[in-house]
């Protein structure tokens, strides 16, 4: 029998209550929950309480853009606007594991993924696109492909962070590393010349 702990931990950066759901840790004694165990949560789960590791919303929609424009050059679609939605949208998926992103924020039920899984771990592999891509593809070969090449372009834009992303987590160690700091000015500079490219694209 386990018992499934809840923890409820004091975020320092500002002050507020961070309620995570850890089934990793349940334990036979809900009592067991220790200071021991909450700093190894803490330290197992750091991506997720570090409310700055996670990149504007903004930046994941124009670099998607951006890559779903290119795409275009290549591989005409018949609804291109519809196709740059989906790519956008998709974009926006991997942090579906970080209870504070702009998508779990907007849509509740969707936080649920980031109670068990940690920030940027298998939601911020390349697992993810291509089982996006087998998935849809016998419904809609386009929409697969919008939607593989919107998640593709966020996994390849956080690997430009500083904390990057692990390729082949949970079975590999391959790391895309950067020096982009997350909410930062360079991401905002980042996203400037993201959006000239985007513009220089359209017209
Ligand atoms: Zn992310």
């Amino acid at each position: 029998m386990c018992y499934v702990n809840v923890l409820t931990l004091r975020k320092e950066e500002k002050n507020k209550t961070l309620r995570i759901f850890f089934p990793s840790f349940c334990s036979n004694d809900p009592h067991s929950i220790n200071e021991q165990v909450i700093l190894d949560v803490r330290t197992k789960y750091k991506n997720s309480f570090n409310l700055k590791n996670v990149m504007m919303w903004y930046t994941h929609i124009i670099f998607g853009l951006l890559l779903g424009l290119v795409s275009l050059r290549f591989i005409p679609q018949s609804h291109p606007l519809l196709y740059l939605f989906f790519v956008s949208v998709a974009a926006l998926l991997p942090d579906i594991d970080h209870p504070h992103s702009f998508i779990n924020q907007r849509i509740a039920p969707t936080r649920f993924v980031s109670h068990f899984l940690t920030h940027r771990g298998f939601f911020h592999s390349l697992f993810p696109v291509f089982l996006l891509y087998l998935f849809v593809v016998p419904l809609h070969k386009d929409v697969a492909l919008a939607l593989s090449l919107g998640y593709l372009s966020h996994i390849l834009i956080d690997g430009c962070t500083k904390s990057g992303v692990n390729l082949f987590h949970p079975l590999g160690t391959l790391r895309l590393q950067g020096f982009i700091k997350t909410g930062s000015l360079a991401e905002l500079v980042v996203f400037g010349f993201l959006l000239v490219g985007v513009v220089l694209l359209t017209f």
